[in-house]
C-alpha cells in the first residue's frame, strides 16, 4: 500500500489544480474508485520515482460554500481517516477566512502531520502572503503557485519525510 496524502481546504483555493500538478506524469495511474469515492479523486504522485504516494483531492464542491456542514465535513473526515499527511491548502489572495480556521480545527483533532500550502502566491510578495497565515502556528508552511507549478517540488520534499 502506498502512503496517502490528502489535499484539504475550502472550495476554490486550488486543491484540484495542485492535484493535477502533483499527479501529472506520462504513466500517471488514475486510481479513481467509482461508487466508493464519488466526491474524491485519487492519483499517484511520482515526482520522486522511488517514493510514489497517493494524492487525494477532496474536491467536488467547488463554488459551494457550505461551511463544514454536510458533504465538506464528510469529505474532510474521510480524508483525515485515510491519509498519513494532511496538506491544508489556503488562498493567499482571499487571505485567512473563518472557514479556514474551522477546517484546520478539524484537521488538528486528527493529530496527523499538517503542511500548510499557501497557494496563489504568483504575483504576490511571498513573505507578506505567508505572514497572514503565521497565526496558524504551523511550522511547515510554504508558498505555492499550483497554477504556475511553483513550490510544488518543495511541497513534495516536505511531504516525503512524513510518509
Ligand atoms: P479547488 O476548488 O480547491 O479544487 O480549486 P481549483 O483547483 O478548482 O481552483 C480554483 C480557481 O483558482 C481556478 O480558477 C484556478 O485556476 C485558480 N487557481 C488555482 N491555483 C492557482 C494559483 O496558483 N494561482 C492563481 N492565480 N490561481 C489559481
Ligand atoms: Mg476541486
Amino acid at each position: 500500500m502506498l502512503p496517502v496524502v490528502a489535499l484539504v481546504g475550502r472550495p476554490n483555493v486550488g486543491k484540484s489544480t495542485l492535484f493535477n500538478v502533483l499527479t501529472r506524469s506520462r504513466d500517471a495511474l488514475v486510481a479513481d474508485m467509482p461508487g466508493v469515492t464519488r466526491d474524491r479523486h485519487y492519483g499517484i504522485c511520482r515526482t520522486n520515482e522511488e517514493r510514489p504516494f497517493v494524492v487525494v483531492d477532496t474536491g467536488g464542491l467547488s463554488g459551494i460554500d457550505d461551511g463544514l456542514d454536510g458533504l465538506t465535513a464528510r469529505q474532510v473526515r474521510l480524508a483525515i481517516e485515510e491519509a498519513q499527511v494532511l496538506v491544508f491548502v489556503v488562498d493567499a489572495r482571499d487571505g485567512l477566512l473563518p472557514q479556514d480556521r474551522t477546517i484546520l480545527d478539524e484537521l488538528r483533532r486528527s493529530g496527523k502531520p499538517i503542511i500548510a500550502a499557501v497557494n496563489k502566491t504568483d504575483g504576490l510578495d511571498e513573505e507578506t502572503a505567508l505572514a497572514e497565515f503565521a497565526v496558524f502556528g504551523i511550522a511547515a508552511t510554504l508558498p505555492l503557485s499550483a497554477a504556475h507549478n511553483r513550490g510544488t517540488e518543495d511541497l513534495v520534499d516536505m511531504l516525503l519525510p512524513l510518509l
